[in-house]
């Protein structure tokens, strides 16, 4: 696995510019750069420690639940409250940026919709 620092935690350090709806000492929320429904928004941990939601959950479930409560909140703010979290776990199931990311997609979702 690359040294480098995930594009995520490039945006976390301000070096690259996003719509950020959310942020506290913790987590960050910013809009995807390629949406799949009309709110999706991605709820990142800051920490670089976990690179998917498997090892978050084991290392750090507390903070696994403190993404659920900000999607939640995002899902209220942005739309009617209801929600898809998607967290794509290895290559092969569509993760493409490993550091431990959830999807927030809500408002008018299909089931073709899914964050692949
Ligand atoms: P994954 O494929 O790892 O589950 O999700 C990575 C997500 O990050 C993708 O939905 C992709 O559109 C989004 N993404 C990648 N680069 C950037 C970026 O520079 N800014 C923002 N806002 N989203 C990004």
């Amino acid at each position: 696995m690359s040294n480098e620092p995930s594009i995520f935690s490039r945006i976390i350090a301000r070096e690259i510019p996003a719509d950020v709806v959310f942020e506290s000492d913790s987590i960050i929320a910013i809009t995807d750069i390629a949406p799949k429904a009309p709110v999706h928004v991605l709820v990142i941990p800051k920490t670089e420690s976990y690179s998917n939601v498997t090892e978050l959950a084991a290392g750090d479930p507390a903070l696994l639940a403190e993404m659920v409560g900000v999607a939640q909140r995002i899902a209220t703010e942005k739309s009617n409250g209801e929600f898809r979290l998607v967290f794509n776990t290895g290559a092969s199931a569509g993760q493409s940026v490993f550091h431990v990311h959830a999807h927030v997609l809500s408002g008018a979702l299909t089931e073709g919709s899914l964050a692949d």
